[in-house]
């Protein structure tokens, strides 16, 4: 099945505003949610609203979508935005969605996905570029092996709940905009388990869960950038009753380098030359992250020229070529000059007349004089 369009999803145009976003979306919950509404599809309606929703409501996501629609970047496990982490919870409580918590009843025996897991990858400029495979070690929550996940001590088990008779829940009323509602309340012996531990497994004191760290072997690949952050699917927590793992987000932070700078694909740099190799041309060594590449200096160069090394900066993360590095040339002024330097270059100033204006009629030169003339 092909996705809806998310604007189609809440009926709203692209230029919807936030407020607009957040009416659209409570009036289909309000329609489809599947405490209200037993038609067959309300979930799946409920569902496609609630993920629109998500995505619009988020100003990072939301602009993603809006550059590369449901096939963006995200499903390429890259791509920025954070945010609905912790999932399972599919489709939370119609009260604590519009009333502010209360009455929370999620079934606490229902298979539910581990939470995701974020872990930040610090790499200096060069593994950015050729990308790094490396294991990183997280604390992750999992199912507890001495008692394998029921918490109760091995040779016993959990026995039901006496106060809410295994149900978890417990009937309370409660006065709602809609009139006087019975609700469900989590038990509160039990915790909404129905179960009841009373001997406690020794190594996870009843929880059932137990910390552990975790290896895990991370690709990095080659052309990442700053910001930019990987998604290893089921390499998160543990589910929990039978449910899904969650995934881990690798967040990749890259260190600032002294000669080099990036944006995208492309690396920036300065070369200092000396003022003669400007006027003289030359030819200069530039360091490149792939190696030392010779550059020709015109005779002539002026300060702040830029001359573009093709293919010499960082292959696309998405595999779209290679992007070149720019070299910004700085003429360095010289300081400390001998006796026999100023000179000559007394000799050099005479024989150009000390005028630079006079050689290029539309040089800098010129045009700063007719202003000084105010012509
Ligand atoms: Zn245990
Ligand atoms: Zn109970």
């Amino acid at each position: 099945m092909s996705k809806r369009d998310y604007y189609e999803v809440l009926g709203l145009e692209k230029s919807a505003s936030k407020e607009e976003i957040k009416k659209a979306y409570r009036k289909l919950a309000r329609k489809y949610h599947p405490d209200v509404n037993k038609d067959t599809d309300a979930p799946d309606k409920f569902k496609e609203a609630k993920e629109a929703y998500e995505v619009l409501s988020n100003e990072q996501k939301r602009a993603q979508y809006d550059q590369f629609g449901h096939a963006g970047p995200q499903q390429q496990g890259f791509g920025g935005g954070f945010g609905g982490f912790g999932g399972g919870d599919d489709f939370g409580d119609i009260f604590d969605m519009f009333f502010g918590g209360g009455g929370r009843r999620r079934d606490p025996n229902a298979p539910r996905q581990g939470n995701d897991l974020q872990y930040t990858m610090v790499l200096n400029f060069e593994e950015a570029i050729f990308g790094k495979e490396t294991d990183i070690s997280i604390p992750k929550e999992e199912d507890c092996s001495t008692c394998q996940g029921s918490g109760a001590k091995p040779g016993t088990k959990p026995e039901t709940c006496q106060h809410c008779h295994g149900s978890g829940q417990l009937n309370v009323e409660q006065n709602t905009p809609f009139g006087r509602v019975v609700n469900k309340r989590v038990c509160h012996h039990c915790q909404g388990t129905g179960k009841e531990i009373k001997e406690k497994c020794p190594t996870c004191h009843g929880q059932g869960r137990v910390k552990k760290q975790k290896k895990i072997h991370i690709k990095i690949p080659a052309g990442i950038d700053d910001g930019q952050q990987i998604r290893v699917a089921g390499k998160g927590e543990a589910g929990v009753n039978g449910g899904p793992s969650g995934d881990l987000y690798v967040v990749v932070q890259v260190k600032r380098h002294e000669f080099y700078q990036r944006e995208g694909d492309h690396i920036f740099c300065e070369m200092p030359i000396t003022y003669s190799q400007a006027a003289l041309g030359d030819e200069i060594e530039v360091p490149t992250v792939h190696g030392k590449v010779k550059l020709k200096i015109p005779a002539g160069t002026q300060n702040g020229k830029t001359f573009r090394l093709k293919g010499k900066g960082a292959p696309n993360v998405r595999g779209y070529g290679q992007g070149d590095q720019h070299v910004k040339i700085r003429v360095v002024t010289p300081t400390n000059l001998s006796e026999r330097q100023k000179e000559l270059l007394r000799e050099f100033n005479e024989i150009s007349g000390n005028d630079p204006m006079d050689e290029h009629e539309d040089s800098f030169f010129s045009r700063v004089k007719r202003a000084f003339k105010g012509e």
